[in-house]
């Protein structure tokens, strides 16, 4: 289903969100108070315009109360950032979604009522390091302190075997969801699926039983 979203400050954040919500098949607003920045993103934004995302008039003459979702991914300037996410609750935004800057910038966001709130460096350095401490792990998502899922590349330890041959549930107490095999994805694996070299499993578990099954079993 096709869906409004306005993206506010077109960085390098906030242009690949707009880029790739575009190319998703979605309207994209996308605002920056930068010309340049407007113009380079034209071709990828459904409109593309020079606004200032701390001018309340502004927006409201925009129709940004019409959009659901709106990510503000104004950087450096927190002060900027924190004005628009304010005004955009009490233009009664649904979602509005934040790049952060710092820990502070956070704390006042959350404060403010910003439904979600990113750190894309900080989350890409995570990545970077796990994907540099094992190379065996092509992603993965925090479902809480404790539990993840992880998309794991099928070794030579594991391929031509069947998830009955490997027991990962009882050897490692976590679940494997999905199998997937190029474009294919085996979204619900029988015990008798046979496992190839370079699938790529999507498990589930607790953040220690992955580790070692990633360390020992895979
Ligand atoms: P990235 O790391 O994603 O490139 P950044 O953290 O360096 O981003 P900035 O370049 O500081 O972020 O800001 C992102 C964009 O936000 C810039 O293009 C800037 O012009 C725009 N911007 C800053 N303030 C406003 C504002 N008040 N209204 C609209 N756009 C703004």
């Amino acid at each position: 289903m096709k869906k409004q979203f306005a993206v506010i400050g077109l960085g390098r954040f906030g242009s690949s969100v707009c880029k790739e919500l575009f190319q998703l098949g979605h309207e994209v607003l996308a605002i920056d108070s930068n010309d340049d920045k407007v113009n380079a993103i034209s071709k990828y934004a459904t409109h593309a315009v020079i606004a200032n995302g701390t001018d309340e008039n502004a927006l409201k003459s925009l129709g940004i109360r019409n959009f659901e979702h709106v990510v503000v991914a104004i950087g450096d300037n927190i002060q900027s950032s924190i004005l628009c996410t304010l005004l955009l609750k009490e233009l009664g935004i649904e979602q509005v979604w934040v790049k952060a800057q710092n820990y502070y910038h956070q704390r006042v966001l959350e404060k403010i009522g910003a439904d979600r709130i990113v750190h894309p460096e900080k989350d890409m350095g995570i990545r970077v390091a796990q994907h540099l401490v094992s190379e065996k792990i092509i992603d993965y998502i925090d479902l809480s302190e404790e539990y993840s899922i992880v998309e794991l590349i099928a070794t030579d330890k594991v391929s031509d075997k069947t998830l009955i041959d490997l027991n990962v549930r009882a050897k490692y107490g976590c679940t494997i969801l999905a199998i997937k095999r190029g474009e294919d994805v085996n979204v619900s694996p029988f015990p008798e699926d046979i496992i190839l070299k370079n699938d790529i499993l999507i498990v589930i578990g607790h953040k220690n039983d992955l580790k070692r099954f990633e360390e020992e079993g895979m």
